[in-house]
């Protein structure tokens, strides 16, 4: 995975490469996936939502240029691997989840696997963190409709926010702003596909619809 999907495309941090080497991709999936988990896919985690693709995860933590012992705010823990792989180069990290299901599943994974220095916050994190900022990075692994301000606020200057933005579904662009001492420099990275960030600066629950999941239950065949 990393020599074929990541350095064989355009990932050349060795400190990216190496932390995307160490990360065991298969403890962070469901035992069904585990044969899948070293593809360059996105792969159901459950409650509706998705591990990130490795190529994604890679371009953008590449992309905000995480050094050693930086402070990190991830928003959107999922399955914690994102939160893993950051935590690998040296990063103070700060990874907030909406669904407490998923943040505390990931809460005990990074703890059984050695990432017990992660700090996991159950709740919405569209609106940042302002009791941990500032952050030298911050990373949304979810859409949000447009750049959710506050997290720039939070950014120290010179900080980096990396954070899709676009369609609930589709349409979405990846966005770097960096925070300058004038104000901010926003740069269109990549076309994206997240699932939608949802809180008072992302999506509102109603916008969204009910999960899959969920729909499946309420209409049986
Ligand atoms: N980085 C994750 C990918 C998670 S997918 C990984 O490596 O596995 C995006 C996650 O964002 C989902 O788990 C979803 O529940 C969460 N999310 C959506 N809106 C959120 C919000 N406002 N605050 C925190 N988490 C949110």
């Amino acid at each position: 995975m990393v020599e074929v999907d990541l350095a064989g495309r355009d990932i050349v941090d060795p400190r990216v490469l190496t932390a995307m080497g160490l990360v065991p991709r298969h403890l962070f999936v469901d035992d069904t996936r585990v044969g899948q988990a070293y593809e360059d896919r996105a792969l159901p985690i459950g409650r509706g939502q998705t591990i990130s693709q490795p190529y994604i995860v890679a371009f953008t933590i590449q992309a905000l240029s995480v050094a050693q012992g930086d402070r990190v705010l991830e928003v959107g823990t999922g399955s914690g691997y994102a939160a893993a792989v950051l935590a690998e180069m040296g990063a103070a990290v700060v990874t907030v989840e909406r669904d407490p299901d998923l943040a505390s599943t990931a809460r005990s994974r990074l703890d059984a696997l050695g990432y017990g220095q992660v700090e996991v916050i159950r709740g919405d994190g569209s609106m940042g963190r302002l009791d941990r900022a500032p952050f030298d990075a911050i990373t949304v692994a979810a859409a949000a409709p447009s750049v959710p301000e506050p997290l720039v606020t939070q950014l120290r200057v010179g900080g980096r926010l990396v954070v899709p933005v676009g369609g609930r579904r589709s349409g979405q662009n990846l966005i770097r702003v960096v925070r300058t001492g004038e104000g901010t420099e926003v740069e269109d990275l990549l076309q994206v596909a997240f699932v939608p960030l949802v809180g008072q600066a992302g999506w509102s629950d109603s916008q969204i619809g009910p999960r899959r999941g969920a729909l499946r239950r309420n209409h049986p065949r």
